[in-house]
């Protein structure tokens, strides 16, 4: 039997990134990124076989279609056409409208074109890209997975906000939470490393990236996330400040500030970014603190400080835990942020393993500490999105 394959789009408003993976084995056959979309120099490079091509995108607009053309081109020209059997989309927001991985027709992007209203710059990037390709394969089933598909299990107390009941009638004004394929996976992959069924396994599940969340998980489901009604709610990001007094930005609007400043700050200029005044990335903050810069302490004392405190308030909705999985970036590689986070979480009897903690980086996987309080561990486990965009692409066309 020939190998099958799913072409994965990721399309932003600026890039598209994209994976020819192996269906069965998970690996990608061929990855890359278009970028810079929407100004002069729009390039397209892809890693095949461990070499990197990168070509500029030679035309002056429309530059999600022309990658995409780009990567018809390619597969073509790698001989991958016949073995890609379906094209599995990620799309940021599905509102409460889509609560599972749907396939594309008409009304479907125009759902998520009516979604957009929710999430602006992420819906209209994607339906681009979707129409870009629905233009390019128009024989190939193509699929949508949503980052907020995984959360709809919430319960109400979780998911309305404290604000009058119009606003949510009126402009769906609710929590939604992201990264919800990221917490999926790693949930089901946690249950086949303990060897427990998934729908009676709870976890706690720690996405630590540029983007960061936390999501309780109760017999496999999604029952409370720290991200809201948009991305910016809930744990200090790399450049977002998550969770704030909305006090701060009518103080600022009051001040003068505009709406553009008050938010490009908030958006932007925040999160580790803005605590160290330095720079986003958490590796570049560990290092400044290791050469003894205070500002990048605290950037990762406020980080740790208010990861502990998510993990610890998501107790309340499980009532019983029996894993706490690291994943993301930073997740998966900081030995020094787990092990700061697992301090606080001595309370509840961790244990740091230091010699698993040390080992679980890199694409490892692995437990890191051990509570007997709890009959749980905490572990690492890499997250793998486009996996899942596979797999479920697959389960439907099947
Ligand atoms: P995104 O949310 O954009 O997908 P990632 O999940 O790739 O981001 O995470 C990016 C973050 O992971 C950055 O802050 C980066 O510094 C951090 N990271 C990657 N490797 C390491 C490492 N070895 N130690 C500490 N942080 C790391």
């Amino acid at each position: 039997m020939s190998n099958s394959y799913v072409l994965v789009v990721n399309s932003g408003s600026s890039s598209l990134k994209f994976a020819v993976i192996d269906s069965q084995s998970g690996d990608a056959i061929v990855s890359g990124l278009g970028e810079c979309f929407g100004l002069s120099e729009a390039v397209i490079s892809w890693k095949y076989q461990g070499e990197k091509t990168e070509e500029t995108i030679d035309y002056p607009d429309n530059h999600h279609q022309h990658a995409v053309d780009r990567i018809v081109k390619l597969i073509e020209s790698l001989g991958l056409n016949d073995n890609i059997i379906a094209i599995g989309h990620r799309v940021v927001h599905g509102g409460e409208k889509f609560t599972s991985t749907v396939r594309i027709n008409e009304q479907v992007i125009t759902e998520i074109e009516q979604l957009a209203e929710l999430a602006p710059l992420h819906n209209l990037a994607h339906v681009k890209g979707i129409r870009a390709a629905v233009k390019a394969f128009p024989s190939l089933p193509q699929f949508v997975v949503f980052d907020t598909a995984f959360h709809q299990t919430m319960p109400k107390k979780a998911y309305r906000d404290a604000i009058p009941t119009e606003l949510y009638d009126e402009y769906a004004i609710r929590r939604y939470g992201f990264h919800g394929t990221s917490h999926y996976y790693v949930s089901r992959e946690a249950a086949k490393m303990l060897d427990k069924d998934v729908n009676d396994t709870n976890v706690i599940s720690v996405h630590l990236g540029n983007g960061a969340s936390v999501c309780a998980i109760r017999d496999g489901q999604s029952v409370d996330t720290s991200m809201g009604f948009t991305p910016q709610a809930g744990l200090m990001m790399g450049t977002r400040s998550g969770d704030i007094d909305p006090g701060i930005i009518e103080f600022l609007l009051k001040k003068g500030w505009t709406q553009e400043q008050v938010f490009d700050t908030l958006y932007k200029k925040s999160g580790f970014l803005g605590l160290s005044g330095l720079t986003s990335d958490a590796r570049g903050v560990l290092e400044a603190m290791e050469q003894g810069n205070e500002d990048a302490k605290l950037a990762f004392e406020v980080f740790t400080y208010r990861v502990a405190k998510y993990i610890a308030s998501y107790m309340i909705p499980l009532q019983r835990v029996d894993a706490i999985i690291f994943t993301g970036g930073i997740g998966e590689n900081s030995l020094p942020i787990r092990r700061e986070i697992l301090n606080y979480l001595r309370v509840f009897g961790f244990v740091e393993d230091e010699a698993g903690n040390e080992a679980a980086r890199f694409g490892n996987s692995g437990v890191i500490a051990r509570s007997e309080l709890h009959n749980a561990v905490a572990m690492v486990i890499p997250t793998n999105e486009e996996l899942v965009i596979v797999r479920e692409s697959v389960a439907l066309l099947d």
